[in-house]
C-alpha cells in the first residue's frame, strides 16, 4: 500500500467517494494505489480524498440534517431494516470485496458482513427508544426532557473489520436522528462505499450518509475539525486516538474512542482445558489476530501450565496460513509483526509454535505469518505488553487468584477479559475486579451487537453496542414550562 497520492495506474479499479447519494471523484483528482495482502499485488485505486472533498460531503449533511431529523421515526427504522436486508442480499459481493481488499478467509468475512446486517436490524427496530423523561419539580411547572440528535456525525474507522465496524457507529447514529460523513480506512474502502449506495438505493434520502475516502491525515483530520461535525466516534489505535482527542478538546465536542488492546485470557486449573486451549487460540488467531479484543496474553495457574501449554501448542497447529487464518494486512504491518518475533525472543520468551514468516503455495508474495504461541512469558516483556496486531499469544503462568488479577491489570489497556474456571463464585470475583469494559467466562468474545461494548484505560470510552450506543449519539434537553 502505498500512502502517496498518485497520479496511478489506469488499469485497476478505481474507487471514488460517495457524497449527497451519489458517487465524487476526488476533488484533486488523485488516488491512492492498495495491495493485496494475499498476493503483494497492486489492487485498486482509492481516491485521496481532501478537505475540499469533506467540506462536501459535510454541505450535503447539513442539507439533509434537518429533513432527516424530521423523519416519522417509523419510517427511519423501516430505512434502516430495508438497510439491512440490502446488506444480506449483497452479503456474496460484500464479503468478497473485504477479502480481497484484506485477505480474510471466506468465512469470516461472512461472518462480517451479517454482523454489518445485524447492526441496521437491532437500531432500526429501536428506532423509538430515544425518549425522556417527565420530572415532577413543582406544581405549576410541566418539565420534561427528550433527547436531541447532534446533528452531524463524524465516522473513522479502521481496516480490520472494515464494514462491521463503519455499521457499528452509523446504524446508532442515524436511528437516532444524527446524518453522518464516514471515512473508511483508505486500505479496505470498498463495502463502506458499497453499504452507502445500498441505503440511496432502499431509499435513505441523499446527504444522510456521505463517505469520503483518503488518508487519516487529509481527511480524517478535516472531518474532526469541521465546525460543523459535533461528535466523532473513532476506532482505530491509540496513537491517532489521542491526537484525535487533543482536536476534540480545542473543539469541546464528545467523541467516542474506541482504541486498541492487550485482553487478558486467564485459564485456572479448574476449567475444562480442552475447551479453554481451543477458544484462547480462537482468541489471538481469528483475523489473524487483528482484532482489538484478540486475548493475546494467556494467563495460566502454574499447576496445569505444561498440559495447557502443550494443548495450546496442539490447537495452534490446527490454524493453517491460506485456509483458516490469512495474511497481515501490509507491507509494514508484516514487517511490524516479524520485528516482535525478535523481541521476544530476545527478551527470552520460548517458542511453543510459529514465530516466523508462512509461506503459502500459490501467494508466495503474500503477507503471511505462522500462528505464534510464546511460554515462559513475564507479563513485563515487551511482547505481554504491546499490541502486535497480528497472530500472536504468550502464556503467562501465574499461582494465586489475586496474582492473576494484578497480572491481567498490569496492562495500560482494558478492553476485554476472559476467565475459565468452573468455579461460579470464583468467576464473578475475579469479573469484578478485571480492569476492562467486557467479560467473558467459560466463552470467548461472542461479538454480539445487543451487548455494549468499550474500553477502560488506553482502550477508549464511550460505548458502542447495545441500546447503551444510542445514548452516546443523542444529547438530553430539559423544558420547563410555567403552567
Ligand atoms: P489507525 O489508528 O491507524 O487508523 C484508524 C483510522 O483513522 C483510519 O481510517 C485512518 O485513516 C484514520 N486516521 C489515521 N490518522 C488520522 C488522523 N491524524 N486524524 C484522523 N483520522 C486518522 O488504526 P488501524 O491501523 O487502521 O487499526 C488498527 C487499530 O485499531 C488497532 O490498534 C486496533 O486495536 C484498533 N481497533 C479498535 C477497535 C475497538 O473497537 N476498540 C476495533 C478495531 C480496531
Amino acid at each position: 500500500m502505498s500512502h502517496q497520492a498518485t497520479l496511478s495506474r489506469t488499469d485497476l479499479k478505481a474507487l471514488d467517494h460517495w457524497i449527497d447519494g451519489a458517487s465524487a471523484k476526488p476533488a484533486g483528482g488523485k488516488y491512492l494505489e492498495t495491495a493485496n495482502p494475499m498476493t503483494g499485488q497492486p489492487h485498486m485505486r482509492v481516491a485521496a480524498g481532501s478537505a475540499e472533498d469533506v467540506e462536501s460531503a459535510v454541505k450535503a449533511a447539513v442539507e439533509a440534517r434537518d429533513g432527516w431529523r424530521r423523519y416519522v421515526a417509523a419510517e427511519r427504522g423501516r430505512l434502516m431494516l430495508r438497510l439491512a436486508q440490502a446488506i444480506r442480499d449483497n452479503k456474496d459481493k460484500l464479503a468478497e470485496m473485504e477479502r480481497t481488499d484484506s485477505g480474510k478467509p471466506m468465512a469470516g468475512a461472512l461472518a462480517e458482513i451479517e454482523g454489518s446486517a445485524h447492526y441496521f436490524e437491532f437500531y432500526g427496530s429501536l428506532v423509538y427508544l430515544p425518549q425522556g423523561d417527565v420530572i415532577d419539580v413543582a406544581p405549576d411547572q410541566h418539565v420534561f426532557t427528550k433527547r436531541e440528535p447532534y446533528g452531524v456525525i463524524g465516522v473513522i474507522t479502521p481496516w480490520n473489520l472494515p464494514l462491521n465496524q463503519a455499521a457499528r457507529a452509523i446504524a446508532p447514529a442515524l436511528v437516532a436522528g444524527n446524518v453522518v460523513v464516514a471515512k473508511p480506512s483508505e486500505i479496505t474502502s470498498q463495502t463502506t462505499i458499497e453499504m452507502a449506495r445500498l441505503a440511496s438505493e432502499v431509499g435513505f434520502p441523499k446527504g444522510v450518509i456521505n463517505i469520503v475516502l483518503g488518508t487519516g491525515i487529509d481527511v480524517g483530520e478535516a472531518i474532526v475539525r469541521h465546525d460543523e461535525v459535533r461528535k466523532v466516534a473513532f476506532t482505530g489505535s491509540v496513537g491517532v486516538g489521542r491526537a484525535i482527542g487533543k482536536i476534540a478538546a480545542e473543539r469541546i465536542i464528545p467523541l467516542t474512542l474506541e482504541l486498541g488492546g492487550k485482553s487478558a485470557n486467564i485459564v485456572f486449573e479448574d476449567a475444562d482445558l480442552d475447551v479453554a486451549a481451543a477458544e484462547a487460540v480462537k482468541g489471538f488467531t481469528l483475523n489473524a489476530g487483528q482484532v482489538c479484543s484478540a486475548g493475546t496474553r494467556i494467563l495460566v495457574q502454574r499447576s496445569i501450565y505444561e498440559e495447557f501449554t502443550q494443548k495450546l501448542a496442539a490447537e495452534t497447529a490446527k490454524i493453517k496460513p491460506g485456509e483458516n487464518l490469512g495474511p497481515i494486512i501490509t507491507p509494514a504491518q508484516f514487517q511490524r509483526v516479524q520485528s516482535y518475533f525478535k523481541v521476544a525472543e530476545e527478551d527470552g520468551a520460548r517458542v511453543l509454535a510459529g514465530g516466523k514468516v508462512a509461506k503459502v503455495k500459490g501467494q508466495e508474495e503474500g503477507f503471511y505469518v505462522e500462528p505464534t504461541v510464546y511460554a515462559d512469558v513475564d507479563n513485563a516483556m515487551r511482547i505481554a505488553q504491546e499490541e502486535v496486531f497480528g497472530p500472536v499469544g504468550v502464556a503467562i503462568p501465574f499461582d494465586t487468584e489475586e496474582d492473576a488479577i494484578r497480572i491481567a491489570n498490569d496492562s495500560d489497556y482494558g478492553l476485554i477479559g476472559t476467565l475459565w474456571s468452573r468455579d461460579i463464585s470464583r468467576a464473578l470475583r475475579v469479573a469484578d475486579r478485571i480492569e476492562a469494559g467486557q467479560i467473558f467466562v467459560n466463552i470467548w468474545n461472542t461479538m454480539s451487537v445487543q451487548t455494549p461494548f468499550g474500553g477502560h484505560k488506553n482502550s477508549g470510552y464511550g460505548r458502542e453496542k447495545g441500546i447503551e450506543a444510542i445514548h452516546h449519539y443523542s444529547h438530553l434537553k430539559t423544558v420547563t414550562v410555567k403552567i
